[in-house]
């Protein structure tokens, strides 16, 4: 089923759809760094929706819920807390309140406008036997943060009242709590005739969240700026506004509300600085506002565009995925990370997974500017010391970083995961290495890499065992990034990048000696490093077991992979899947089938070490069996698929990564977008049709165009250059639109 229209700017709900409207609200969600919210109506709606606001960084760390306990869970899941909600407007027509879900409306269009970063509704709808036309436009400021503004016009075709009640609602819940607990306790309301407040705090983390709102109405009878009457109540602030409209008149109403937390702000100024952004906002005008909030899209676009020429569908997945991840995180904020839902949904919780470093870090590297990758790094580096007390708390030397996390502590609680899917800090170590690649800041490895790589180090060497029959070190009982399949011995992926962390740390040792002695004696004194501890870490990298499937030359993802019977997804029914939705989780951990790129994800990040041959046999043999059940997995296949000639397949898993959400392939997109996978749609692109590559500061492109595009342009900023490589049927073309000359190569 096709849910939006194709356009290459714009995601259409072309029509009104209640039953799905779960899932254009996550679609349609803004955000912008900040704050952001999902597509909900303004306006009262009975049907079924779910009311969403967040503000970044703002948790709650809900009570753990398992069946049964074990020494070691975490005490709370951090759940992205649903806040006060700042876009309601109730509207009533002559004494009735306009609702969707009461009366249908007609001509229907909601729309995610992505070149201008807004929403825009429009239908009409017919009550007392009167008809009126309804347009409204809202936006999250790009340019002032801590601002929003809805524009809420009624054209009325029939003489009416129109009231308008803009408010302020912080009565709440997140639908996913453990215990059905309310995680706000309230502070204060206020409402006046200047404006109206909610200020909150969250039970035990005490962040205080003020949100405040002021209107301006405006019609043929003239401009009015107070209004009617005002009320208050527990949690809930709002104003009232009437209008006698006559026949072919129109009435708007412009909402302006400001979101400011205790995290930015001194607790006693914060009322005053909300109160102060809230008048410099109304003082502006609806018009002003947004005209400064496009241009900072316009600015995005021009450094982060992908234009793709005869395939509208691809054209607007793409767009799709670069907006929701400018949304979600512009990495202005240090303490702040990147969740897997971002601001659509509640599901997941917490804001910081491996996807930051695997998947998000290369976007940032290339559509941003160098400091917000790096904060991305330093983020990891300030939870170092709470990485050390995770690992020591599963009796563990070295740095263990959380699964999942808010502030640096563990708030994941499947012990399959939690313990065992460690290969997670094999991806930040990465990262590291990923981000000096890109942009040649070696100078980041004295000042926190360095530390970071030694403790994840220290870390693999303790968990690693020494086989005196084999001579060679293992890994025993493991997830790897295939999720279904748990406590395995011997995952290809952790211990190849648990020893290539190993190798890498050795290096970066190496240059921080040579380049700034004194630092590292000090970080091997701080973490008392001995000489014979990195000599083990040498012969870890030596002798590491590495399985392999023999007769089929290929990597075995784990011990006994082979044991399992081999099943194709092909030869599955419809009726199967997705299998995390039909299948008893018993019976997908039997099965051969694999969630997610696991061996695939290892020669994507080492790519290097492996020839085409060897890439295309384990792309032969895993492609076949992976379900694709994370969003994470089609973008590494799409790419090592058109890394082996396998140009179909590239751009099938492509459109699959990028249209996830749009086209709902998983069928669960109404509890928020996959976020973190938008960054791996951007890399198929890039690194897939792009071929992009690079190492010692040369920037190389190997591209292909999928036959079913004319052309593929993408920007991409590198080393304070910014590029347009243009790739059409006949030539490739790499345009410098600013910075010094630099060295290209063109595979
Ligand atoms: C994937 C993980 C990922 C998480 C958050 C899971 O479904 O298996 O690899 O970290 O989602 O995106």
């Amino acid at each position: 089923m096709k849910y939006v229209m194709e356009d290459p700017w714009k995601i259409i709900e072309d029509g009104y759809h209640p039953e799905d409207n779960r899932l254009y609200e996550s679609l349609m969600s803004l955000g912008n760094g900040h704050m952001g919210h999902r597509g909900n109506f303004e306006e009262d709606f009975s049907g079924d929706s779910l009311q969403g606001s967040y503000a970044a960084g703002v948790y709650y760390p809900d009570k753990t819920r398992v069946g049964w306990w074990k020494n070691g869970y975490p005490e709370y899941f951090a759940k992205v807390l649903n806040g006060t909600n700042i876009i309601g407007i109730h509207v009533y027509i002559d004494g009735k309140a306009v609702d969707l879900g009461q009366i249908q409306p007609k001509n229907f269009t909601r729309v995610l406008d992505m070149k201008n970063g807004c929403l825009d509704r429009s239908f009409t709808y017919d009550v007392h036997g009167k008809s009126f036309d309804f347009i409204i436009k809202r936006f999250l400021s790009y340019d002032t943060p801590e601002i929003g503004a809805i524009a809420y016009q009624i054209h009325a075709k029939d003489d009416a009242v129109i009231q308008f009640a803009p408010y302020l609602d912080g009565n709440v819940h997140n639908e996913d709590a453990n215990y059905d607990e309310f995680f706000w306790e309230n502070c204060s309301q206020y409402c006046g005739p200047d404006y109206g407040t909610i200020t909150m705090s969250t039970k035990k983390t005490g962040f205080t969240v003020h949100t405040a709102m002021k209107s301006t109405l405006h019609s043929k009878a003239g401009l009015v700026t107070e209004p009617a009457s005002y009320k208050s109540d527990d949690r809930y602030a709002e104003h009232l506004y009437e209008s006698h409209v006559k026949a072919g008149e129109s009435v708007t109403l412009y909402k302006y509300f400001s979101l400011v937390t205790d995290r930015d702000h001194d607790i006693s100024k914060l009322t005053a600085h909300g109160k102060t952004k809230l008048e410099e906002a109304a003082e502006l005008g609806f018009d002003k506002l947004y005209s400064a909030h496009t241009d900072k899209w316009a600015e995005i676009w021009k450094e982060a565009d992908i234009e793709i020429d005869g395939d509208v569908a691809a054209q607007q997945g793409i767009r799709f995925n670069i907006f929701h991840m400018k949304q979600t995180y512009n990495g202005e904020d240090p303490r702040l990370n990147i969740g897997p839902k971002g601001f659509t949904g509640e599901k997941y919780g917490g804001s910081t997974y491996w996807d930051t470093e695997a998947y998000c870090l290369p976007f940032y590297l290339s559509t941003s500017h160098e400091d917000i990758p790096r904060n991305l790094l330093i983020y990891r580096y300030k939870h170092l010391d709470k990485a050390i007390e995770n690992a020591s708390k599963l009796g563990l030397r070295g740095a263990l970083y959380p699964m999942v996390t808010m502030n640096g502590e563990e708030c994941h609680n499947e012990w399959e995961i939690t313990f065992e899917e460690i290969h997670r800090n094999a991806a930040i170590a990465y990262a590291i290495f990923n981000y000096i690649r890109y942009t040649g800041d070696e100078a980041c490895l004295s000042e926190y890499g360095l530390e970071v790589l030694l403790n994840i180090s220290r870390f693999w060497a303790d968990r690693v065992n020494y086989n005196p029959y084999k001579d060679c070190y293992m890994m025993l009982g493991v997830t790897g990034p295939n999720e279904y399949e748990n406590n395995v011995n011997n995952n290809w992926y952790t211990n190849l990048m648990a020893s290539w962390t190993l190798e890498y740390s050795l290096e970066a040792l190496d240059w921080v000696k040579k380049n700034s002695p004194k630092r590292a004696e000090e970080v091997l004194e701080k973490y008392t490093f001995t000489d014979s501890e990195l000599e083990t870490w040498k012969d870890i990298t030596d002798k590491i077991y590495l399985p392999e499937i023999e007769e089929l030359d290929v990597f075995a993802q784990q011990d006994g992979y082979m044991d399992k019977e081999q099943i194709l997804v092909s030869e599955l029914s419809s009726e199967d899947l997705p299998l995390n939705q039909k299948w008893s989780w018993d019976k997908i951990l039997r099965s051969c089938f694999i969630k997610q790129a696991d061996v695939l994800q290892g020669i994507f990040f080492l790519s290097d070490r492996y020839d085409i041959d060897t890439k295309r046999r384990n792309f032969d043999f895993y492609e076949p069996r992976t379900v694709h059940e994370s969003s994470l997995s089609p973008c590494v296949y799409s790419i090592i698929a058109g890394e082996v000639g396998y140009h179909n397949k590239a751009y099938e898993l492509y459109q699959r990564s990028a249209r996830l959400d749009l086209d709902n392939y998983n069928n669960d997109t109404d509890d928020g977008l996959h976020i973190t996978s938008m960054a791996g749609t951007w890399m198929s692109v890039v690194y897939g049709f792009g071929g992009f590559s690079t190492s010692d500061g040369v920037a190389k492109f190997n591209p292909f165009l999928p036959k079913q595009w004319n052309a593929l342009n993408f920007h991409m900023l590198f080393r304070d250059r910014l590029l347009v490589v243009g790739i059409d049927k006949d030539n490739v073309t790499i345009e410098m639109v600013s910075g010094d000359p630099l060295d290209i190569e063109n595979l």
